[in-house]
């Protein structure tokens, strides 16, 4: 994904992949591309990008986001006027792993079996 350090920068990609957006703020607002990038002009005037580590990014479907390069949270600004508002997303470096990954299964009769099983609940074969 690519960062841009100003809002401007950020809408003029956005505009590649879209043409309607709204705030992720909420409301009935819709703004075409000129107007997305009137208000942008002014998200830029009155909230200065001081930090090193805040960019701009835009996602595959228009989606313009305000990112932590440093905590990786993502918080939507401008979203598709097809898209649902949601609320800031974190986005984790790690993904949890999944309980699903230690089911195994019964060598005898192919029955999954749960991690502290001692025997196979089906055919009674002792589990590994
Ligand atoms: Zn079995």
């Amino acid at each position: 994904m690519k960062l841009y350090k100003t809002i401007i920068e950020a809408s003029i990609e956005a505009a590649n992949t879209c043409s309607e957006w709204k705030l992720a703020s909420g409301g009935d607002a819709t703004f075409n591309k000129d107007e997305l990038f009137e208000v942008a002009g002014l998200y830029d005037v009155t909230s200065p990008n001081e930090s090193d580590v805040t960019y701009y990014c835009v996602f595959p479907d228009g989606e313009i986001a305000i990112a932590n390069t440093e905590t990786k949270i993502y918080s939507s600004i401008f979203l598709p006027s097809n898209q649902t508002p949601s609320s800031s997303t974190a986005v984790s470096p790690e993904e949890e792993i999944s309980s699903d990954d230690q089911i195994r299964f019964c060598e005898k009769c192919g029955s999954p079996v749960s991690p502290d099983a001692h025997y196979c609940e089906k055919c009674g074969m002792r589990i590994r």
